[in-house]
Protein backbone atom coordinates (compact mmCIF):
# COMPACT_ATOMS: atom_id res chain seq x y z
CA UNK A 1 0.00 0.00 0.00
CA UNK A 2 1.65 3.43 -1.08
CA UNK A 3 1.42 6.41 1.18
CA UNK A 4 -0.97 9.13 -0.73
CA UNK A 5 2.30 11.47 -0.84
CA UNK A 6 3.81 8.58 -3.00
CA UNK A 7 0.65 8.98 -5.88
CA UNK A 8 1.36 12.56 -5.73
CA UNK A 9 2.51 12.65 -9.48
CA UNK A 10 -0.28 10.33 -10.61
CA UNK A 11 -2.86 13.00 -9.08
CA UNK A 12 -1.06 15.65 -10.50
CA UNK A 13 -1.55 14.07 -14.13
CA UNK A 14 -5.12 14.35 -13.52
CA UNK A 15 -6.03 17.01 -16.57
CA UNK A 16 -9.29 17.91 -14.88
CA UNK A 17 -11.34 16.96 -18.34
CA UNK A 18 -13.78 15.94 -16.11
CA UNK A 19 -15.08 12.68 -18.29
CA UNK A 20 -15.27 10.82 -15.05
CA UNK A 21 -18.46 12.44 -14.04
CA UNK A 22 -20.19 10.98 -16.96
CA UNK A 23 -19.29 7.49 -15.48
CA UNK A 24 -19.43 7.52 -11.35
CA UNK A 25 -22.47 6.33 -10.35
CA UNK A 26 -22.34 8.71 -6.86
CA UNK A 27 -21.57 12.11 -9.10
CA UNK A 28 -24.58 11.11 -11.28
CA UNK A 29 -26.38 11.41 -7.80
CA UNK A 30 -25.20 13.90 -6.24
CA UNK A 31 -23.91 16.50 -8.78
CA UNK A 32 -20.98 17.38 -6.23
CA UNK A 33 -17.84 17.32 -7.42
CA UNK A 34 -16.17 16.58 -4.62
CA UNK A 35 -18.00 12.60 -4.84
CA UNK A 36 -16.02 12.43 -8.09
CA UNK A 37 -12.48 11.43 -8.46
CA UNK A 38 -11.84 15.34 -10.49
CA UNK A 39 -13.19 16.49 -7.29
CA UNK A 40 -11.30 14.40 -5.10
CA UNK A 41 -7.93 14.92 -6.84
CA UNK A 42 -8.17 18.40 -6.03
CA UNK A 43 -8.72 18.32 -2.40
CA UNK A 44 -6.11 15.48 -2.39
CA UNK A 45 -3.71 17.86 -4.16
CA UNK A 46 -4.09 20.51 -1.17
CA UNK A 47 -3.39 17.47 1.74
CA UNK A 48 -0.34 16.66 -0.11
CA UNK A 49 0.65 20.61 -0.57
CA UNK A 50 0.02 20.84 3.00
CA UNK A 51 -2.59 23.67 1.93
CA UNK A 52 -5.53 21.62 4.06
CA UNK A 53 -5.93 19.46 6.88
CA UNK A 54 -7.34 16.19 6.31
CA UNK A 55 -10.53 16.27 8.22
CA UNK A 56 -14.12 13.98 8.84
CA UNK A 57 -15.21 16.01 6.37
CA UNK A 58 -12.90 14.99 3.71
CA UNK A 59 -13.15 11.52 4.83
CA UNK A 60 -16.59 11.71 4.28
CA UNK A 61 -16.28 12.00 0.25
CA UNK A 62 -13.46 9.37 0.52
CA UNK A 63 -16.14 7.30 2.37
CA UNK A 64 -18.45 8.05 -0.38
CA UNK A 65 -16.59 6.86 -3.09
CA UNK A 66 -17.36 3.40 -4.36
CA UNK A 67 -14.78 2.06 -5.18
CA UNK A 68 -15.77 1.18 -8.41
CA UNK A 69 -12.99 2.07 -10.62
CA UNK A 70 -15.58 3.17 -13.32
CA UNK A 71 -13.78 6.38 -13.55
CA UNK A 72 -10.28 4.77 -13.94
CA UNK A 73 -11.62 2.86 -16.76
CA UNK A 74 -12.55 5.90 -18.68
CA UNK A 75 -9.87 7.81 -17.37
CA UNK A 76 -7.94 9.32 -20.29
CA UNK A 77 -4.99 9.26 -18.03
CA UNK A 78 -5.85 5.86 -16.75
CA UNK A 79 -5.06 7.09 -13.08
CA UNK A 80 -5.76 3.96 -10.79
CA UNK A 81 -8.78 6.22 -8.32
CA UNK A 82 -9.19 3.58 -5.94
CA UNK A 83 -5.39 3.01 -4.52
CA UNK A 84 -5.27 7.01 -4.64
CA UNK A 85 -8.43 7.16 -2.56
CA UNK A 86 -7.42 4.24 -0.32
CA UNK A 87 -4.35 5.61 0.48
CA UNK A 88 -6.07 9.05 1.31
CA UNK A 89 -8.57 6.84 3.80
CA UNK A 90 -5.37 5.39 5.18
CA UNK A 91 -3.89 8.61 6.59
CA UNK A 92 -7.70 9.51 7.58
CA UNK A 93 -7.61 6.12 9.59
CA UNK A 94 -4.46 6.62 11.46
CA UNK A 95 -5.71 9.87 13.03
CA UNK A 96 -9.27 8.30 14.25
CA UNK A 97 -10.14 6.56 17.06
CA UNK A 98 -13.52 5.95 15.67
CA UNK A 99 -12.39 4.41 12.33
CA UNK A 100 -9.97 2.46 14.48
CA UNK A 101 -12.62 1.35 16.66
CA UNK A 102 -14.59 0.35 13.90
CA UNK A 103 -12.15 -1.66 12.50
CA UNK A 104 -11.61 -3.57 15.69
CA UNK A 105 -14.93 -4.47 15.75
CA UNK A 106 -15.14 -5.95 12.19
CA UNK A 107 -12.09 -7.81 12.81
CA UNK A 108 -13.30 -9.56 15.64
CA UNK A 109 -17.10 -9.84 15.42
CA UNK A 110 -17.77 -9.59 12.02
CA UNK A 111 -15.32 -11.16 10.17
CA UNK A 112 -13.99 -13.10 13.41
CA UNK A 113 -16.25 -14.17 15.34
CA UNK A 114 -19.40 -14.24 13.40
CA UNK A 115 -18.21 -15.57 10.01
CA UNK A 116 -16.24 -18.64 12.18
CA UNK A 117 -19.61 -19.39 13.84
CA UNK A 118 -21.52 -19.30 10.51
CA UNK A 119 -18.72 -21.45 9.29
CA UNK A 120 -19.73 -24.73 12.06
CA UNK A 121 -23.03 -25.10 10.32
CA UNK A 122 -21.54 -24.90 6.76
CA UNK A 123 -21.72 -27.91 4.77
CA UNK A 124 -17.93 -29.42 3.63
CA UNK A 125 -17.15 -32.51 1.45
CA UNK A 126 -14.21 -34.00 0.17
CA UNK A 127 -12.56 -33.83 -2.85
CA UNK A 128 -12.17 -36.66 -5.06
CA UNK A 129 -8.67 -37.37 -6.03
CA UNK A 130 -6.88 -36.19 -9.69
CA UNK A 131 -3.51 -35.31 -10.79
CA UNK A 132 -4.35 -31.91 -11.57
CA UNK A 133 -4.56 -30.11 -7.65
CA UNK A 134 -5.72 -26.54 -6.47
CA UNK A 135 -6.01 -24.61 -3.50
CA UNK A 136 -9.78 -23.36 -3.01
CA UNK A 137 -9.31 -19.65 -1.49
CA UNK A 138 -12.88 -20.05 0.64
CA UNK A 139 -12.44 -16.79 2.30
CA UNK A 140 -15.33 -15.58 4.72
CA UNK A 141 -17.69 -16.84 1.45
CA UNK A 142 -16.53 -20.27 2.02
CA UNK A 143 -16.67 -20.34 5.79
CA UNK A 144 -20.47 -19.15 5.00
CA UNK A 145 -21.28 -21.41 2.38
CA UNK A 146 -19.58 -24.49 2.59
CA UNK A 147 -17.25 -25.53 -0.39
CA UNK A 148 -19.36 -28.18 -2.23
CA UNK A 149 -20.08 -26.34 -4.99
CA UNK A 150 -16.56 -25.65 -5.72
CA UNK A 151 -15.55 -29.34 -5.11
CA UNK A 152 -18.40 -30.07 -7.29
CA UNK A 153 -17.49 -28.04 -10.14
CA UNK A 154 -13.67 -28.42 -10.28
CA UNK A 155 -13.84 -32.44 -9.82
CA UNK A 156 -16.36 -32.40 -12.78
CA UNK A 157 -13.30 -30.78 -14.81
CA UNK A 158 -11.08 -33.29 -13.20
CA UNK A 159 -9.28 -31.19 -10.72
CA UNK A 160 -8.90 -31.98 -6.83
CA UNK A 161 -9.32 -29.24 -4.69
CA UNK A 162 -7.55 -28.74 -1.74
CA UNK A 163 -9.35 -26.61 1.01
CA UNK A 164 -7.46 -25.01 3.87
CA UNK A 165 -8.93 -22.63 6.67
CA UNK A 166 -8.37 -19.57 4.93
CA UNK A 167 -9.40 -16.00 6.95
CA UNK A 168 -10.48 -13.42 4.67
CA UNK A 169 -8.72 -11.81 1.67
CA UNK A 170 -8.56 -8.42 3.61
CA UNK A 171 -10.48 -6.43 1.34
CA UNK A 172 -12.59 -4.81 4.13
CA UNK A 173 -9.92 -3.82 5.74
CA UNK A 174 -8.36 -2.20 3.04
CA UNK A 175 -10.76 -0.06 1.46
CA UNK A 176 -11.15 1.03 4.98
CA UNK A 177 -7.43 2.23 5.09
CA UNK A 178 -6.86 0.00 7.96
CA UNK A 179 -3.14 -1.01 6.52
CA UNK A 180 -2.04 -3.24 9.71
CA UNK A 181 -5.18 -5.38 9.40
CA UNK A 182 -5.02 -5.75 6.02
CA UNK A 183 -1.14 -6.63 5.84
CA UNK A 184 -2.20 -9.18 9.22
CA UNK A 185 -4.11 -10.83 6.44
CA UNK A 186 -1.92 -11.34 3.59
CA UNK A 187 0.44 -12.58 5.78
CA UNK A 188 -1.63 -15.04 7.17
CA UNK A 189 -2.93 -16.07 3.55
CA UNK A 190 0.96 -16.43 2.79
CA UNK A 191 1.19 -18.54 5.48
CA UNK A 192 -1.04 -21.32 4.90
CA UNK A 193 0.16 -21.02 1.16
CA UNK A 194 3.71 -21.90 2.18
CA UNK A 195 2.63 -25.32 3.46
CA UNK A 196 1.67 -26.43 0.12
CA UNK A 197 3.31 -27.42 -2.96
CA UNK A 198 0.43 -26.64 -5.38
CA UNK A 199 0.47 -22.90 -6.07
CA UNK A 200 -2.88 -22.01 -8.00
CA UNK A 201 -5.39 -20.73 -5.98
CA UNK A 202 -8.73 -20.97 -7.00
CA UNK A 203 -11.86 -18.62 -5.84
CA UNK A 204 -15.52 -17.91 -6.45
CA UNK A 205 -15.52 -14.18 -5.85
CA UNK A 206 -14.21 -11.16 -7.79
CA UNK A 207 -13.13 -9.43 -4.77
CA UNK A 208 -11.10 -11.98 -3.21
CA UNK A 209 -9.73 -12.79 -6.71
CA UNK A 210 -8.76 -9.04 -7.01
CA UNK A 211 -7.24 -8.97 -3.34
CA UNK A 212 -5.18 -11.91 -3.56
CA UNK A 213 -3.67 -11.12 -7.01
CA UNK A 214 -3.01 -7.68 -5.56
CA UNK A 215 -1.15 -9.15 -3.09
CA UNK A 216 2.15 -10.17 -6.06
CA UNK A 217 3.17 -13.37 -4.14
CA UNK A 218 5.41 -14.64 -6.95
CA UNK A 219 4.68 -17.96 -8.03
CA UNK A 220 1.29 -17.77 -7.44
CA UNK A 221 -1.41 -18.12 -9.50
CA UNK A 222 -5.22 -16.92 -8.39
CA UNK A 223 -7.74 -17.85 -11.08
CA UNK A 224 -11.30 -17.53 -11.13
CA UNK A 225 -13.55 -20.91 -10.69
CA UNK A 226 -15.10 -19.85 -14.29
CA UNK A 227 -12.12 -20.33 -16.05
CA UNK A 228 -11.50 -23.92 -15.78
CA UNK A 229 -15.21 -24.35 -16.54
CA UNK A 230 -14.70 -22.52 -19.70
CA UNK A 231 -11.18 -23.63 -20.69
CA UNK A 232 -12.45 -27.26 -20.23
CA UNK A 233 -15.48 -25.99 -22.51
CA UNK A 234 -17.53 -28.07 -20.05
CA UNK A 235 -21.22 -26.69 -21.44
CA UNK A 236 -23.32 -27.24 -17.82
CA UNK A 237 -26.88 -28.41 -18.77
CA UNK A 238 -29.71 -27.24 -16.43
CA UNK A 239 -32.22 -30.01 -14.60
CA UNK A 240 -35.36 -27.46 -15.64
CA UNK A 241 -35.77 -24.14 -17.97
CA UNK A 242 -34.88 -20.57 -15.90
CA UNK A 243 -34.57 -17.52 -16.39
CA UNK A 244 -31.68 -15.66 -15.03
CA UNK A 245 -30.03 -12.32 -15.33
CA UNK A 246 -26.19 -11.11 -14.27
CA UNK A 247 -25.16 -8.66 -12.00
CA UNK A 248 -21.44 -7.57 -12.83
CA UNK A 249 -19.18 -6.93 -10.20
CA UNK A 250 -16.89 -4.07 -10.24
CA UNK A 251 -13.84 -6.07 -9.00
CA UNK A 252 -14.16 -8.35 -11.57
CA UNK A 253 -11.85 -9.19 -14.45
CA UNK A 254 -12.76 -12.27 -16.15
CA UNK A 255 -16.89 -11.45 -16.95
CA UNK A 256 -15.50 -13.24 -20.74
CA UNK A 257 -15.59 -16.27 -19.08
CA UNK A 258 -18.99 -16.43 -16.80
CA UNK A 259 -20.50 -14.59 -19.82
CA UNK A 260 -19.36 -17.65 -22.37
CA UNK A 261 -21.03 -20.04 -19.64
CA UNK A 262 -24.49 -18.04 -19.24
CA UNK A 263 -24.21 -18.33 -23.42
CA UNK A 264 -23.77 -21.96 -23.28
CA UNK A 265 -25.44 -23.21 -20.13
CA UNK A 266 -28.35 -25.30 -21.90
CA UNK A 267 -32.19 -24.99 -20.64
CA UNK A 268 -30.42 -21.45 -19.74
CA UNK A 269 -32.40 -18.12 -20.33
CA UNK A 270 -29.44 -15.16 -19.78
CA UNK A 271 -31.03 -11.70 -19.75
CA UNK A 272 -28.64 -8.63 -19.85
CA UNK A 273 -29.90 -6.36 -17.80
CA UNK A 274 -29.65 -2.44 -18.49
CA UNK A 275 -26.59 -1.11 -16.40
CA UNK A 276 -25.64 -5.03 -15.72
CA UNK A 277 -21.66 -3.34 -14.90
CA UNK A 278 -22.71 -0.74 -13.12
CA UNK A 279 -21.72 -0.59 -9.34
CA UNK A 280 -24.58 -1.97 -6.86
CA UNK A 281 -23.20 0.73 -3.82
CA UNK A 282 -21.91 -1.46 -1.43
CA UNK A 283 -18.56 -0.16 -1.18
CA UNK A 284 -17.46 -1.66 1.98
CA UNK A 285 -17.56 1.07 4.52
CA UNK A 286 -21.22 1.80 3.56
CA UNK A 287 -22.52 4.56 6.31
CA UNK A 288 -26.40 4.47 7.47
CA UNK A 289 -26.13 8.34 7.90
CA UNK A 290 -25.70 8.35 3.91
CA UNK A 291 -28.69 5.90 3.36
CA UNK A 292 -30.11 8.56 1.25
CA UNK A 293 -27.71 8.28 -1.84
CA UNK A 294 -27.18 4.58 -1.49
CA UNK A 295 -30.81 3.42 -1.75
CA UNK A 296 -30.72 5.95 -5.12
CA UNK A 297 -28.06 3.18 -6.04
CA UNK A 298 -29.46 0.57 -4.67
CA UNK A 299 -33.17 1.49 -6.07
CA UNK A 300 -31.65 1.96 -9.67
CA UNK A 301 -30.22 -1.55 -9.32
CA UNK A 302 -33.25 -3.38 -8.08
CA UNK A 303 -35.69 -1.46 -10.87
CA UNK A 304 -33.20 -2.75 -13.67
CA UNK A 305 -33.30 -6.10 -12.53
CA UNK A 306 -37.30 -5.70 -12.20
CA UNK A 307 -37.17 -4.70 -15.70
CA UNK A 308 -35.11 -7.41 -16.96
CA UNK A 309 -38.08 -9.62 -16.27
CA UNK A 310 -35.66 -12.92 -14.49
CA UNK A 311 -36.49 -14.11 -11.10
CA UNK A 312 -32.99 -15.40 -10.18
CA UNK A 313 -30.02 -12.52 -10.42
CA UNK A 314 -26.32 -14.34 -10.38
CA UNK A 315 -23.26 -12.34 -9.17
CA UNK A 316 -20.04 -14.03 -8.12
CA UNK A 317 -18.97 -11.48 -5.89
CA UNK A 318 -20.06 -12.41 -1.94
CA UNK A 319 -20.46 -8.06 -1.33
CA UNK A 320 -22.86 -7.86 -4.18
CA UNK A 321 -24.63 -10.89 -3.39
CA UNK A 322 -25.31 -8.99 0.24
CA UNK A 323 -26.27 -5.75 -1.14
CA UNK A 324 -28.77 -7.18 -4.03
CA UNK A 325 -30.40 -8.87 -1.56
CA UNK A 326 -30.80 -5.93 1.03
CA UNK A 327 -32.93 -4.08 -1.41
CA UNK A 328 -35.08 -7.46 -3.76
CA UNK A 329 -38.07 -7.03 -1.20
CA UNK A 330 -38.80 -10.93 -1.77
CA UNK A 331 -39.40 -9.78 -6.01
CA UNK A 332 -36.45 -12.20 -7.13
CA UNK A 333 -33.70 -14.84 -5.68
CA UNK A 334 -30.12 -13.36 -5.51
CA UNK A 335 -27.68 -16.42 -5.74
CA UNK A 336 -23.77 -17.01 -6.61
CA UNK A 337 -23.01 -17.93 -10.09
CA UNK A 338 -21.32 -21.00 -8.57
CA UNK A 339 -23.56 -21.89 -6.32
CA UNK A 340 -26.84 -21.54 -8.81
CA UNK A 341 -24.79 -24.21 -11.24
CA UNK A 342 -23.99 -26.60 -8.64
CA UNK A 343 -27.58 -26.44 -7.39
CA UNK A 344 -29.40 -26.26 -11.11
CA UNK A 345 -26.77 -27.89 -13.59
CA UNK A 346 -27.05 -31.90 -13.85
CA UNK A 347 -24.05 -34.03 -12.61
CA UNK A 348 -22.04 -35.08 -15.42
S1 LIG B 1 -11.30 11.47 -16.27
FE1 LIG B 1 -9.26 11.26 -15.29
S2 LIG B 1 -8.10 13.02 -16.07
FE2 LIG B 1 -10.25 13.46 -16.49
S3 LIG B 1 -10.93 14.63 -14.68
FE3 LIG B 1 -11.43 12.50 -14.28
S4 LIG B 1 -9.66 11.73 -13.13
FE4 LIG B 1 -9.00 13.64 -14.11
S1 LIG C 1 -14.38 4.87 -8.02
FE1 LIG C 1 -16.55 4.90 -8.68
S2 LIG C 1 -17.62 6.12 -7.12
FE2 LIG C 1 -15.40 6.50 -6.85
S3 LIG C 1 -15.02 8.36 -8.05
FE3 LIG C 1 -14.62 6.60 -9.41
S4 LIG C 1 -16.56 6.21 -10.50
FE4 LIG C 1 -16.99 7.54 -8.72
Amino acid sequence: MKTLAEYKEEIHSCSKCGLCQSVCPLYQITGNDCTVSRGQFIMLKGLIKGDLKMSPKINRYLDLCLKCGACSKFCPSGINVVDIITSAKAEYFKTSRLEKFISFVQKTFIFGLGVKLAGVFSKKVKSKKFDKKVIYFGGCSGKLKGNKAVINILNSCGIEVITPDFECCGIPFYVRGDKESYTSYKKSFEKIVQKYEVKEIVTTCASCEKTLKGYNIGGLEVRSIFEYLRKKELKPVLKQKLKVTFHKPCNIDNFEDIEWILKNTQNLEYIEMENFDKCCGLNGVTKISEYKIMSEIFKAKHKDILKSGAKIVLTSCLGCEAALRLFSFGKYRVMDFAEFLNKYAKPD
